[in-house]
């Protein structure tokens, strides 16, 4: 018979959940809610729960040196060589160690944290990312690009190392929740919620004209600019089919998404046997973020908690492809598998930066992510990249590609 366990006081889950943590990219939005739950636990818990090797940031020297001072970080890295002199002189006399540029996130990811959460942007976030987990470390995973672009190198490196991914993107981590991988032969299908964006029901002509401002307005989510805007195009659900097919090692006829525009199912789970099982959440990262941080351990998070007497209604419907002809580029990709991947994520990063800087209009993004994969699919081989170089050249030549793509859309 089960019995109800007592639970372990505070400063016994404390010790059990203890781990040197270094955050990629703590300035922005995932890395900020990381610290967040940091901090958080230190108080909740009353003594230093995730004690931080490392923090890193690109450009956003002001917030790295507030954060460092605070936490103390045995090191922070900053990305944009730019910003390293102002960085040094803040942190003099502090005895926090000052890195720049790759070499020093190279090196950030190398050093002696049990976790890494990889929350850079982009495939910037790629080579730390690996680095990380073939050395062993757990990782909690935000930054999907670099699985989406490096799908197959991110499994043999999980496998061949002792490390660990653990999936931080809300989906990915509640299907983690839900999955039973000892019954993988019963999964019948692992459905990926999306909220639809902030132009879920508008028509095609409006989101012709559709502003920065208005693609990242997201209705229940507040996210970083990049990620915002996949969400306008559901790119963003494309890219996590992706990110599940390479998590998860499902067949993509076992994936699916449908629209359900209050984000608070995250992901459904279908088995053989008839059942679904859904994962539930206030939209809120500091949930998977503190999941990831403490599995297969769980602790207090301070996450905002869901009222069911605050909803009168979940809906659910079948994304419009035609509106959102991103999600079907993604599909595409996921089904062709190969280069294809690497090349919709890097052409997808450019076409969305050109949109942000106001050279491409909303629907220019889909065209131009369509349009590069076209053209290359004729040019490059089609095979899966299959070392960390071979990925990054492609990535290169994907992102040229887009580039001409996008100046072409803008004369
Ligand atoms: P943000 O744009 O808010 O933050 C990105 C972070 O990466 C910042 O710390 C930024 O530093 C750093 N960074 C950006 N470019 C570089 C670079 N070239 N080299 C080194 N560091 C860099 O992004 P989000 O937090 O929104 O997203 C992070 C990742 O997590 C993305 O892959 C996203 O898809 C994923 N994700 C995000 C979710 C969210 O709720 N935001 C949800 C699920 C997944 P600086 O601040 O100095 O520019």
């Amino acid at each position: 018979m089960n019995t109800y366990k007592h639970m372990q006081s505070s400063s016994e889950l404390a010790s059990v959940l203890a781990r040197r943590l270094t955050v990629l990219g703590s300035t922005g939005s995932v890395g900020a809610a990381t610290l967040d739950v940091v901090r958080f636990a230190r108080s909740h818990y009353g003594q230093e729960v995730f004690p931080l090797e490392a923090i890193t940031a690109y450009r956003n020297a002001d917030r790295l040196v507030r954060d460092a001072r605070e936490l103390g970080p045995k090191a922070v890295v900053i990305g944009d060589p730019a910003f390293y002199s102002e960085v040094k002189s803040s942190l003099a006399r502090s005895g926090i160690e000052v890195l720049v540029g790759s070499d020093g996130l190279l090196e950030a990811a190398g050093r002696p944290a049990d976790m890494v959460m990889s929350a850079i942007v982009g495939a910037a976030g790629l080579a730390p990312t690996l680095a990380a987990l073939e050395r062993g470390a757990m990782v909690a995973l935000a930054n999907k690009e670099c699985v989406v672009a490096a799908g197959a190198i991110f499994r043999r490196a999980a496998e061949e190392s002792r490390g660990v991914l653990i999936p931080v993107d809300s989906e990915h981590n509640a299907a983690f929740q839900l999955l039973d991988f000892e019954q993988s032969h019963a999964i019948e299908k692992v459905t990926l919620t999306a909220s639809g964006g902030p132009f879920r029901t508008w028509s095609l002509e409006r989101m012709a004209s559709a502003t920065p401002e208005q693609a990242v307005a997201h209705p229940n989510w507040s996210m970083g600019a990049k990620i915002s805007v996949d969400s306008a195009t559901l790119m963003n659900k494309g890219l996590e089919l992706i990110e599940a097919q390479v998590l998860f090692g499902l067949p993509p006829e076992k994936l699916d998404v449908v629209i359900h525009a209050q984000s608070l199912v995250h992901c459904l789970v279908a088995y053989a046997d008839g059942s679904v099982l859904a994962h539930l959440s206030a939209p809120d990262m500091k949930t998977p973020i503190a999941h990831a941080l403490a599995w297969p351990q769980r602790m207090v998070s301070p996450a905002r908690r869901l009222d069911f007497t605050e909803f009168s209604q979940f809906t659910f419907e079948k994304p419009d492809l035609q509106r959102f002809p991103s999600l079907q580029l993604a599909r595409a990709c996921l089904q062709a598998g190969g280069a294809a991947p690497t090349i919709l994520n890097a052409a997808n990063e450019v076409a969305v930066e050109q949109f942000l800087g106001r050279r491409i209009g909303f629907l220019g993004i889909a065209r131009a992510v369509e349009r590069t994969l076209s053209a290359l699919s004729r040019e490059v081989n089609s095979e899966a990249p299959a070392t960390l170089d071979d990925v990054l050249a492609l990535d290169g030549t994907a992102r040229a590609k887009a580039r001409e793509e996008c100046e072409l859309a803008a004369a």
